[in-house]
């Protein structure tokens, strides 16, 4: 039911942001090799994805907006080795409970499908574009929760969590050429060869990721590669740390103290280092069905891990005679 959408919409989509991520998210899924994200007016106006991936059928289209119809899960097990990002489905039924969306998608094979959906109810599907892909327009981002709207920060605050849930999926993903620009102003363009300290220029700057240094660690459980800044660049808040884990970013107390313990007594108090952390590991050892967002996930083998990072800053460090 659209309630039913709309309550799981108050966890999935919180912001604008919210919003963004789940759409970036189904098109890395779709293993799209160009993503163009389009904002304008902070994401409260519309938010356009378009994304070169497979595209949906027109038998599923439909279909993909229905609670819990995702194509990525097929067994009980699999729920425990997530390998995409999306797999509650719920993220599509929850954006359309709460906005306007238009979807164009098309697989290659046969015509593609435009569906208009506001406010939870279908409006039209007709056929539509063949260029394979897919590109989803939601304007009017929560027109229908009235509630969801005056808890929205300023224009400036939605853009700037905009902002940075892209870069920390680019991060994620150097393969994929990314592209956000917002009110017509392009924000950042990533090349998509597979150069993380290509990406790491893009978002921070050309002077800033040439002061960051490759690491990397491997253990039985654990593969590590990333860039950390030399102690001489440093930040006032752990704001400039990524960690990423099968490409999907996360948030994680204890990894990011490990990444701080790497540097010892070389930063100051109060100051951060910058850093992305690439992790890799079999999926069984993550579990991200702690929260819908995903962002909070519980690790098995966490302080092994932490282990794995902090040795592998230090060593890099001392590598530099630090
Ligand atoms: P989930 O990602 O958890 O499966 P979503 O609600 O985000 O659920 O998406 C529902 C389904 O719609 C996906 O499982 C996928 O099959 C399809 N889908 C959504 N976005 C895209 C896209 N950009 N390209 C191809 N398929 C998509
Ligand atoms: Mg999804």
């Amino acid at each position: 039911t659209v309630l039913a959408d709309q309550i799981a919409a108050g966890e999935v989509v919180e912001r604008p942001a919210s919003v963004v991520k789940e759409l970036v998210e189904n098109a890395v899924d779709a293993h799209a090799t160009t993503i163009d994200v389009l904002v304008d007016e902070a994401g409260l106006k519309t938010i356009q994805i378009v994304d070169d991936g497979d595209g949906i059928s027109d038998d599923d289209v439909e279909l993909a907006f229905s609670r819990h119809a995702t194509s990525k899960i097929t067994s009980r097990e699999d729920l425990f080795r997530v390998h995409s990002l999306g797999f509650r489905g719920e993220a599509l039924p929850s954006i359309a409970s709460v906005a306007d969306v238009w979807l164009k998608t098309a697989t290659g094979k046969g015509a593609g499908s435009e569906v208009h959906i506001k406010g939870g109810e279908l409006v039209s599907h007709t056929a539509g574009q063949s260029r394979p892909g897919t590109e989803v327009t939601v304007s009017d981002l929560f027109f229908n929760t009235p509630a969801r709207l005056k808890y929205l920060k300023s224009p400036q605050t939605e853009l700037a969590n905009i902002v940075d849930m892209v870069n920390r999926i680019a991060l994620g993903h150097p393969d994929v050429a990314f592209s956000l620009t917002h009110n017509g102003r392009e924000l950042l363009r990533t090349a998509g060869r597979g150069d993380v300290q290509q990406v790491i220029a893009g978002i921070y700057g050309v002077q800033t990721a040439r002061k960051m240094v490759a690491i990397s660690g491997e253990d039985a459980d654990f593969k590590l590669t990333g860039y950390v800044s030399l102690p001489e660049l440093t930040r006032a808040s752990r704001n400039y740390i990524s960690i990423l884990i099968n490409g999907r970013y996360i948030k994680n107390f204890q990894l990011t103290k490990a990444l701080i313990k790497g540097y010892g007594s070389k930063l100051m108090v109060g100051r951060y280092p910058l850093a992305v952390l690439n992790l890799t590991m079999d999926p069984f050892l993550v579990d991200v069905n702690v929260h819908p967002t995903k962002q909070e996930v519980r690790l098995s083998k966490e302080a092994q891990l932490g282990d794995l990072i902090d040795k592998a800053v230090y060593n890099r460090l001392a590598q530099e005679n630090l």
